[in-house]
């Protein structure tokens, strides 16, 4: 029967291997810097690192970083929004026009009639019956909107979306 001193020494030598083979992953990937990162999501949480590895492979056996808060993989990341593909940017980075007016595209093509934005960014909803993607038109609206620091709307004209400024 192993006493306590060598139940621990057993404990230290497994936790000396998986550091060893988690280095050895990273090594592997070619990115030796990535063993200096957190092993796992909590700690990664606590220090506010954005990135963890593990050096386990994932379910589709990438060895790659994690995300700190989808906890998903960074290659099937990069998998599913494959270069040349235009990429939609992280929430937090957009700006709040391009949510108001994305929001209002997303309500518009619900519900097939107009939504347009007032300048507090509130949405309402007009009796206008649409059809085809106002989606484009909306995003310039934000763009406009964003550059003049003139809020835009997009109004609904033969079959078209045009984007004006709103007379005030
Ligand atoms: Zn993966």
């Amino acid at each position: 029967m192993a006493t306590e001193e060598e139940l621990l020494e057993r404990r230290r030598e497994a936790e000396r291997q998986a550091r060893e083979a988690r280095s050895q992953a990273a090594r592997d990937a070619g990115h030796p810097e990535w063993a200096d990162l957190p092993q796992n999501r909590s700690v990664a949480r606590s220090l506010g690192v954005s990135s963890y590895f593990t050096g386990r492979p994932c379910e589709a056996g990438h060895i790659a970083l994690k995300s700190t808060r989808s906890q998903k993989c960074e290659m099937c990341a990069g998998v599913r929004n494959p270069v040349g593909r235009p990429r939609l940017r992280p929430v937090e980075t957009r700006t709040v026009w391009e949510r108001r007016f994305q929001r209002a595209a997303e309500l518009t093509i619900w519900h097939r009639t107009m939504h347009h934005l007032r300048s507090n960014g509130v949405i309402y909803k007009t009796d206008q019956k649409v059809e085809g993607d106002p989606s484009e038109a909306y995003r310039e609206a934000a763009r406009k909107t964003d550059a003049t620091g003139k809020l835009h709307c997009v109004i609904y004209r033969s079959g078209r979306f045009l984007v004006r400024t709103v007379a005030d």
